[in-house]
């Protein structure tokens, strides 16, 4: 909490966490506005507004997070966002299970290792605005299939080793 006095005005009191708590159109505004921003991840965003910088901080995670790729790399089946189908490495290369299983041994074929389903997303905003629709799925299709013979090369050695040791 901050106080404001000037000459003999009255006395402001600025408490930018209730001002957040509020439900107000900035909220979206704001996210809409940052998002233009066209940033590569070195920046350093100063927020000069009133809040508590909750956009800038918005905009920041929105780059940081799991990009939630729309079909399997390998095979290209859907993989919407509600799909209990999807796994993906560290590095969110994306696979449905079949071609994980069958195909992949467990052995990500652009970084060797192991993979996990993928996280949902929220459909619904049941808290801070943070789901679906204000984030979407992806709709960049990375289609590159594994060649079998030699992502069989690739993860003879590995596929033994279990993902948390590699
Ligand atoms: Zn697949
Ligand atoms: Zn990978």
């Amino acid at each position: 909490m901050h106080d404001c006095q000037n000459g003999n005005a009255p006395l402001h009191k600025w408490d930018a966490e209730r001002y957040e708590a509020l439900p107000l159109p900035h909220v979206e505004w704001g996210k809409r506005v940052v998002g233009w921003l066209e940033l590569t991840g070195d920046e350093r965003v100063v927020e000069a507004g009133a809040g508590t910088g909750r956009d800038a901080h918005n905009r920041l995670l929105d780059m940081a997070m799991l990009e939630l790729r729309p079909t399997c790399e390998n095979c290209n089946a859907a993989l919407p966002p509600h799909s209990t189908e999807a796994m993906i490495c560290s590095f969110e290369c994306t696979f449905c299970r079949a071609c994980v299983e069958n195909i992949l041994a467990n052995v990500c074929p652009n970084c060797g290792g192991g993979f996990c389903p993928r996280p949902i997303r929220p459909k619904r905003d049941w808290k801070n605005g943070d789901y679906l629709g204000a984030y979407p799925a992806s709709t960049v299709v990375r289609h590159r299939p594994v060649h079998p013979v030699l992502h069989k090369k690739f993860a003879q050695s590995i596929q033994t080793i279990p993902p948390e040791m590699r």
